[in-house]
């Protein structure tokens, strides 16, 4: 069985380097036994050192929320990637939908892409819609998105890319607010026809997870019935208890 994805998203959170070291030992001490799952942390980038030089099991891998597209330079603020790999981390998140909000554009994550694969890290690309409609306009959104955001990368990378679909409308709410499952499963197999026009047959291998208000009440539908492969959690990712019951259905879902 092909091992499932769930990624913690932190976003600016928390405040402190105390906080966020608390916060990882409770993850950490609670996950060893989870064997069907690969569990990515994505803390703000000051924390990253940190969190990954305390660890040092094989279950958690670490990740950026963002890397710029130029290895080095006069690029006052930016993360270099290269920074990045050096470490020890593996991941990292590109084109949120949150920093597509503050001007990232999809010809931006496209170069940030290339350098972030250029570099070593694998890469969790996200899109997703604002709103839906009836006549799928949303859908096109979303082919775009992948088009743009791939254009130019190579098929031989196809291995180090996860696909994140984050619809916007279900990011930061509750799970009555998340995406049904059947649509989510409907979009999966739309995003997987496009991955496999993009790239190739190998596209198809690329792991697609879902982000949006995944909760422990709707975590199992969406994996069973959406048919993802793993959750991009944000909010409920800061609350340890509620991470690790979603790792436990994401690990025993079939
Ligand atoms: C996100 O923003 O990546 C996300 C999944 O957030 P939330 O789980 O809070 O909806």
């Amino acid at each position: 069985m092909r091992k499932k994805y769930v990624i913690a998203n932190w976003k600016m959170n928390p405040i402190g380097s105390r906080e966020a070291g608390d916060l990882f030992r409770k993850i950490k001490s609670k996950v060893q036994k989870f064997r069907n799952v690969k569990i990515i942390i994505c803390p703000p980038a000051i924390y990253l050192k940190q969190l990954s030089s305390s660890y040092s099991g094989n279950k958690i891998f670490f990740g950026a929320q963002n890397s710029f597209w130029e290895d080095k330079g006069s690029f006052t603020g930016e993360i270099s990637p290269l920074q990045i790999k050096d470490l020890n981390v593996d991941f990292v998140i590109l084109g949120h939908s949150e920093r597509r909000e503050n001007g990232e554009t999809d010809e931006i994550v496209n170069k940030k892409i290339k350098k972030a694969l250029g570099a070593g890290l694998n890469v969790i690309l996200c899109v997703g819609e604002k709103e839906r409609d009836d006549d799928g306009s949303h859908l096109h959104f979303i082919e775009n998105q992948i088009r743009a955001c791939l254009s130019g990368v190579s098929k031989n990378n196809t291995s180090k890319l996860i696909l994140a679909y984050e619809p916007i409308w279900a990011i930061g709410k509750s799970s009555e607010f998340s995406m049904k499952p059947s649509a989510l499963h409907q979009t999966k197999l739309f995003i997987l026809k496009i991955l496999k026009d993009v790239l190739g047959a190998d596209g198809m291998k690329i792991p697609v997870i879902y982000g949006g208000s995944s909760e422990p009440t709707n975590s199992g539908e969406l994996i069973e019935e959406g048919e993802v492969d793993g959750l991009l959690v944000g909010h409920e990712s800061l609350v340890p208890s509620d991470f690790i019951e979603i790792i436990k259905i994401v690990n025993s879902a079939k």
